[in-house]
C-alpha cells in the first residue's frame, strides 16, 4: 500500500461529494465578502453551519481579530475635459480633501524598479499611474510595492489599471493606518486616455470619501486530533472585494476546505497527526488575520505545526501548483503525493508574500500555497479582483480535482512518519 495514496474509499466519497459545488455557488451567493460588510459575516455564518453539519460534535473556535476597519463611501476620477471615468477605491486608501487632490499624471507603465527610477526626477507631487499584473506568475511586482515606491518618491496620488478591457480593478494598497496616499483601480481604457502628450502631463481630480473606525472580525479554527500532539493546518481565507462575488478568490479554497473537512474529519483519529482547519479573514489587507495569529504561537507551538497548507484560488485554471515557500525539503513529498493520485503538479520555490501561507512560512512553520493558473497568463485567474472573477470561470472538474490533491496532501501530511516530515523544515537556503 502506497502512504502517499488517499484511501480508494476517501477518494470515492469526496469525487462524488455533490456538496463540494453546492457550497461554492453558496459562498459566491454570499458577494465579494469585503472585510467588515455584512456579506463577510454571512460567509462566516455560512462556513460555521456546514463545519456544522460536517461534525457536529466540534464547535471550534472563534479568535477575535482587532484591525484597522475602513469603509469606502465614495470614490470619483475626473478626467481632462472635465468627464468622470470609473474607478475603484484600494482598499484603505487615505480618503481626499471634499474638493478633491488634482495633479497631473505620471504615467510608468507596469511600474517596474526601473521605470520609477528613470522617471525619479517627475513623480514629486504627480500622480503615478501603474498596471496590474499577473499575480500568480514568477517576478511578479506586487501592486503594494508600487504604492510604496510612489509614496517613497513624494508621489500624491496612485492609479493601477486592470487588465481586463471596459472593467476596474481592486486590491489594497498596503497602507495599514497613518499618512498614505490616495489610490484608485480603474480601467485600461482610462488608463489610455492619461498618456503624456505634447501637451505635457494630463491633469486629473481624484475624490475619494472613506470612514475609518476600528473593527473587528475573526478567525475560525476547528481542530480534529490525531495521536499525537502534533498537526497540519489547512486553510483559506474567507474575505474578498466587493467588486463581484470573488468566486476563484477564495470562493474556490473554501468549498475545497469544507469537501476535505466533511470528508477527512472522522478519519483522522487514527492518523499522526490532528487536523486544524483554519478560516482567515482580512487576508486581502496585508494578510491581517494570519498575522496575529502565527505571532501569538509559542515557539513551542510553531513546531507542533507540521505543514500550513494553505488554498487560495485552487480552480479557474486546470494546472496547480504549490508554493513552497523557500522550503525546498516539502517539495519532493507534494511531488510524490500527486503523483501517487494521479495529479499533475508544479512547485514554485520562491517565498510569495501574496497569501496566508506566508505568514506560516515567515514564522518557521514549512508552508504551501496550492494555487491554480501559476504563470498561466490565459487562464482565468488574470481577471482575479476584477468584477469578473465569478463563478462561471470555475469548472466543477477543476474544484474536484484540487479539493482531491487537497485531501491527499492533508492525508498524506497526517500520516508521514517523523524522519519525513523533519525533511520539509529544510529550508532552500539553510
Ligand atoms: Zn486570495
Amino acid at each position: 500500500m502506497n502512504a502517499h495514496r488517499l484511501p480508494p474509499a476517501l477518494a470515492a466519497r469526496l469525487a462524488a461529494d455533490p456538496a463540494l459545488w453546492r457550497d461554492f455557488n453558496d459562498i459566491c451567493d454570499c458577494g465579494g465578502r469585503l472585510a467588515g460588510t455584512a456579506s463577510e459575516k454571512k460567509a462566516f455564518a455560512l462556513l460555521r453551519e456546514r463545519v456544522r453539519a460536517a461534525s457536529p460534535a466540534n464547535s471550534g473556535r472563534s479568535i477575535p481579530v482587532p484591525y484597522n476597519g475602513w469603509t469606502p463611501k465614495s470614490a470619483t476620477l475626473r478626467l481632462p475635459g472635465g468627464a468622470t471615468a470609473a474607478c475603484h477605491p484600494l482598499v484603505r486608501t487615505i480618503a481626499t480633501a471634499p474638493e478633491g487632490l488634482t495633479a497631473e499624471v505620471v504615467d510608468l507603465g507596469r511600474g517596474t524598479p526601473d521605470e520609477f527610477a528613470e522617471h525619479a526626477g517627475e513623480i514629486n507631487g504627480r500622480i503615478v499611474l501603474v498596471r496590474h499584473e499577473l499575480m500568480f506568475a514568477a517576478g511578479t511586482i506586487h501592486r503594494r510595492r508600487k504604492y510604496d515606491m510612489a509614496r517613497e518618491r513624494g508621489a500624491v496620488g496612485f492609479l493601477i489599471a486592470g487588465p481586463l478591457a471596459g472593467h476596474v480593478v481592486a486590491g489594497s494598497s498596503g497602507r495599514d493606518s497613518g499618512p498614505g496616499i490616495p489610490a484608485l483601480g480603474i480601467a485600461p481604457e482610462t488608463a489610455a486616455k492619461l498618456a503624456r502628450s505634447a501637451h505635457g502631463w494630463p491633469s486629473v481630480t481624484m475624490i475619494i470619501e472613506t470612514d475609518e473606525a476600528p473593527a473587528e472580525t475573526e478567525t475560525l479554527v476547528y481542530e480534529y486530533p490525531g495521536t499525537t500532539d502534533e498537526w497540519v493546518v489547512l486553510s483559506a481565507h474567507v474575505d474578498g472585494h466587493d467588486l463581484a462575488e470573488s468566486a476563484m478568490d477564495n470562493g474556490t479554497g473554501l468549498a475545497a476546505a469544507l469537501a476535505v473537512t466533511r470528508t477527512l474529519s472522522p478519519e483522522v483519529g487514527k492518523w499522526r497527526r490532528g487536523l486544524r482547519v483554519m478560516f482567515f479573514s482580512v487576508e486581502e489587507w496585508a494578510l491581517t488575520g494570519s498575522a496575529q495569529y502565527v505571532q501569538a504561537l509559542s515557539a513551542e507551538a510553531r513546531a507542533k505545526i507540521a505543514l500550513n497548507i494553505n488554498l487560495d484560488s485552487v480552480a479557474g485554471s486546470p494546472n496547480l501548483a504549490a508554493l513552497s515557500s523557500g522550503y525546498a525539503g516539502v517539495e519532493p513529498f507534494l511531488l510524490q503525493v500527486a503523483v501517487a493520485n494521479g495529479q499533475s503538479l508544479r512547485t514554485v520555490r520562491p517565498l510569495m508574500t501574496n497569501s496566508d501561507h506566508a505568514n506560516f512560512a515567515t514564522g518557521g512553520i514549512p508552508a504551501i500555497r496550492l494555487v491554480s493558473g501559476f504563470d498561466d497568463p490565459n487562464a482565468h485567474l488574470r481577471v482575479v479582483l476584477t468584477p469578473a472573477d465569478t463563478r462561471d470561470k470555475v469548472a466543477q472538474g477543476e474544484l474536484r480535482q484540487a479539493t482531491l490533491l487537497t485531501a491527499a496532501l492533508v492525508a498524506a501530511a497526517c500520516g508521514a512518519d517523523p524522519a519525513e516530515a523533519a525533511k520539509w523544515r529544510v529550508r532552500s537556503a539553510s
